[in-house]
């Protein structure tokens, strides 16, 4: 999809949608001698989220697991719309759609692998990692340069605060007026 029909899909959306393991994470699974699970995330995501909500896009995530790692860092983004355990995620999407009274083509939803297909099919804007398997990469409309966990996240929420045109209101907050 073109750069121009890219910004006309990201201008309506009022809710980002993000599947967590490989698109907030890395992917990687670490497992401790005592079974406990880790995940990474990275901090350039986590704060283009917090700055995507403040230009007044809702963000919320829909993962398949349901980890204390996952509870935690949502609570530390202040994410209101957390569906973990979803297994057919399509129904948490139609759910939060409902619950938030959005049309489709207001929702951008990323994920990276078969379980996400559908909704990247169903969202106005669907997004995949570069490296998602190839068919993600045929349904998505765009993919992002970086990879999952890797600031993939943060790429997308710039992207949408750039065609809603409210990205220079957040970078101008931190700028050194006459410098
Ligand atoms: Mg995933």
């Amino acid at each position: 999809m073109n750069f121009e029909t890219l910004i006309e899909k990201a201008k309506p959306i009022r809710l980002a949608i993000f599947d967590v393991d490989g698109v907030l994470t890395t992917g990687n699974l670490l497992y401790s001698p005592m079974g406990l699970e880790s995940k990474e995330f990275h901090v350039h995501d986590g704060q283009g989220i917090k700055f995507l909500q403040k230009s007044g896009v809702e963000v919320g995530i829909i993962t398949a697991c349901k980890t204390s790692a996952v509870t935690q860092r949502m609570k530390d983004l202040d994410i209101q719309h957390v569906y973990q355990g979803s297994r057919e995620k399509i129904s948490a999407y139609e759910d939060l759609k409902k619950k938030l009274n959005l049309q489709d083509e207001q929702i951008a939803y990323m994920g990276d692998d078969l379980p996400d297909l559908p909704l990247i099919q169903q969202a106005g804007l669907g997004i995949t990692v570069p490296n998602a398997s190839p068919i993600m990469h045929h349904y998505a409309q765009w993919t992002t340069q970086a990879a999952g966990g890797k600031g993939a996240v943060r790429e997308v929420c710039e992207f949408i605060m750039q065609a809603q045109g409210t990205y220079d209101a957040i970078v101008n907050a931190y700028l050194r007026q006459g410098k």
